[in-house]
C-alpha cells in the first residue's frame, strides 16, 4: 500500500470544506493536479514567476512574509507538495522525487508560467533538481537552500528517523494492494505468506468411538471400517471396509461380524477392469453371487 493511501483517507476524513476553509487570501486556490488537490498561493503579476515551496511541516502561511517581499520583484507562486499542509494527495501519488517533480511541472502549466525560477530548500530542491535536469527549459534560475547530497540526506535520515518509520511496514505485513484488505501477510519476490483465518481450515469431523466398543472385542469390520487396518484383517480388506464406512455398496447394509465379504472387481477382469482400489469393492458374498451373475448376462447379451 501506498503512503498516500493513509493521507487520502485522511483527506477524506477532513473534507474538502477544510480544504476550501483554508483558502484564506484571494491570492490562494485549489488546483486539480494528477498529484492530486493542491493549495497554491499565485501573486499573479507580469514579473517573472519564482515558484517555492513550504518546507514541511511549513505550509504557506508560514511564508506569508517572506511572500510579501519577494512579491515587489517576482510573480511568486507557492504552493504546498501533495500531503503536506492543505494539498491533499490523490490514491496513486507516490511520493517519488519523480512525480512530485512532474507535478511541480503541472503547477506551472496549469498556471500557463512557461519558466519560472525555482527556489526550493532542504530536501525539496531534489525535486527542483530533477525538474531542471528533464525540464530545463522550464527553469530560468535554480536557486537551492540547505539541500544537501543525496547521500549526505540518506545518512541524516538513517541517523534521526526512528529505524520503524524507514520501512513502510503497513504495504509490507498487509496484502491491502494485493486486494486481499487488511489481512496480515508478508510479500516476498516469489511467495507471499497469509495469516490463516479460522474459515481456512476444514472442518474434519471425527466418528466417536461407540459406546462400550474396546480395541480388543474382536469385531473386525467395526475396527477395520474405522481405522482402514486391522490386525487380522488384509490390509486392502481393510482399506475397503474404510472407504465404503463398513456397509455393503450392492445391498446398502451394514457388514456384520459374521458376514463373510468377498472383494469385487467393479468392471469385471475379463471386460478390461483393472485390479486397483479404484476399480474394487467389498461385498457380501451373496451380493457379489448376484452382482457377478449380473455381470455374466450382460456379457452374454
Ligand atoms: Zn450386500
Amino acid at each position: 500500500m501506498q503512503g498516500s493511501y493513509i493521507d487520502s483517507v485522511i483527506a477524506a476524513t477532513r473534507g474538502r470544506s477544510r480544504q476550501e476553509s483554508s483558502l484564506k487570501s484571494e491570492c490562494m486556490k485549489l488546483l486539480q493536479t494528477q498529484a492530486g488537490i493542491l493549495r497554491v498561493l499565485d501573486t499573479g503579476s507580469r514579473k517573472p514567476p519564482l515558484l517555492i515551496v513550504p518546507d514541511g511541516p511549513c505550509v504557506i502561511e508560514h511564508y506569508a512574509d517572506l511572500i510579501e517581499l519577494l512579491a515587489l520583484d517576482f510573480r511568486v507562486v507557492c504552493f504546498d507538495l501533495p500531503g503536506f499542509g492543505f494539498s491533499y494527495p490523490a490514491s496513486s501519488f507516490d511520493f517519488s522525487v519523480s512525480q512530485t517533480a512532474e507535478t511541480v511541472v503541472e503547477v506551472m502549466d496549469l498556471l500557463e508560467i512557461p519558466f519560472a525560477v525555482l527556489a526550493f530548500t532542504c530536501a525539496n530542491g531534489f525535486f527542483a533538481l530533477h525538474v531542471a535536469q528533464h525540464h530545463p527549459h522550464r527553469v530560468s534560475h535554480l536557486v537551492l537552500g540547505q539541500t544537501p547530497s543525496f547521500q549526505s540526506m540518506r545518512q541524516w535520515n538513517d541517523r534521526i528517523i526512528p529505524k520503524i518509520l524507514h520501512v513502510p511496514y503497513i504495504h509490507k505485513y498487509w496484502l491491502i494492494d494485493c486486494g486481499e484488505g487488511w489481512r496480515f501477510g508478508l510479500k516476498t519476490a516469489n511467495l507471499r505468506y497469509r495469516l490463516a483465518n479460522h474459515k481456512d481450515t476444514a472442518i474434519q469431523r471425527h466418528t466417536k468411538v461407540q459406546g462400550q466398543r474396546s480395541p480388543y472385542d474382536a469385531d473386525w469390520v467395526y475396527w477395520s471400517s474405522r481405522m482402514g487396518r486391522y490386525s487380522q484383517v488384509s490390509p486392502r480388506v481393510a482399506r475397503l471396509l474404510k472407504r465404503q464406512k463398513g456397509s455393503c455398496p450392492f445391498c446398502q447394509l451394514y457388514f456384520r461380524d459374521a458376514d463373510v465379504l468377498e472383494i469385487d472387481h467393479i468392471i469385471p477382469r475379463i471386460q478390461g477392469g483393472k485390479d486397483d482400489y479404484n476399480n474394487l469393492q467389498l461385498l457380501h458374498r451373496h451380493c457379489h453371487d448376484v452382482k457377478s451373475a449380473r455381470d455374466g448376462r450382460l456379457r452374454c447379451a
